[in-house]
């Protein structure tokens, strides 16, 4: 039978990945992904609106539910327990599925695919700005007052719109991460090391890396997660040169650089969802 108890989380599945074995000079700053576990997608009404949850039977004796910050709500239900009894639990828990949905929605207001329209907000530096495409003398972006107001000679198409942005992205990159590096550095260079150099790259599964050479690679997409957050993940690659690993050495260097560091990489996975 199922328990009464109804275990509520508020997880984020990228906060508790089981580190795998990990090699040197390799690192766990990796870029949320949606979660694909073979559970089984179902929906329940709760009044005017529907739930989508993702339903888990596993060997346990109380129900869990959990909203993720990509909105995803996964249920986690004894092996035996009925469909009704688990659609009850989840209507008496629904203002509170609603409140977390509601909640993680003013991080994740960017729809997966970006169309590069006007209207359409992008980030930078952890804000949000609305593009405003139209044409003129020459190719340019340019951001103000909470715009992008991207210029084309021809008539702007999204595919135009998004080489100039991620143009623009990458220029701005190499400014910021530079300038990242050197505010980061200043807490490193008496620990007798040399300061690394720095690449940037647009990379699908991690925010930053450290080569046996020491060259700190940044992913192009990290400007657009606010100053703080780009410190942070500059910061745990400056902490590899000294330990090359995630050991207790490595967690005690970063603790002592960035007190607050776990709060900073939430804020990071829930804003780049
Ligand atoms: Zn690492």
């Amino acid at each position: 039978m199922m328990n009464k108890k109804l275990k509520e989380t508020h997880v984020n599945p990228h906060l508790s990945v089981a580190p795998k074995k990990i090699r040197a000079n390799s690192c766990k700053l990796v870029v949320p992904k949606n979660i694909s576990d073979g559970s089984r997608k179902l929906a329940v009404k709760y009044g005017s609106k529907e739930i989508e949850y993702n339903l888990i039977h596993v060997k346990r004796k109380t129900m869990e539910i959990a909203v993720h910050p990509d909105s995803t709500v996964v249920v986690k239900a004894p092996l035996q327990s009925d469909i009704t009894l688990i659609e009850r639990k989840i209507i008496k828990r629904a203002r509170w599925i609603l409140r977390q949905l509601n909640y993680f929605n003013q991080f994740n207001p960017k729809t997966p695919d970006r169309c590069y329209v006007s209207g359409e907000t992008h980030l930078y530096l952890g804000k949000q700005y609305r593009l405003k495409l139209s044409e003129g003398p020459e190719n340019c972006v340019k951001l103000s007052r909470g715009f992008f107001y991207v210029t084309c000679q021809n008539k702007p198409t999204p595919d135009i719109t998004k080489k100039l942005l991620n143009q623009w992205y990458l220029k701005k990159a190499q400014i910021q991460f530079a300038q990242s590096m050197d505010r980061c550095w200043m807490k490193f260079n008496n620990l007798g090391i040399s300061k690394p150099k720095l690449s940037i790259k647009q990379m699908q599964k991690r925010w930053g890396s450290l080569s046996s050479r020491g060259t700190v690679t940044l992913n192009t997409n990290l400007v657009k997660a606010s100053k703080e957050c780009i410190d942070y993940v500059v910061t745990h690659e400056l902490c590899h040169l000294k330990h090359n690993n995630h050991s207790p050495e490595f967690y005690e260097l970063l603790n002592s650089v960035i007190p607050s560091w776990e709060k900073i990489k939430h804020k990071l996975e829930l804003s780049m969802v």
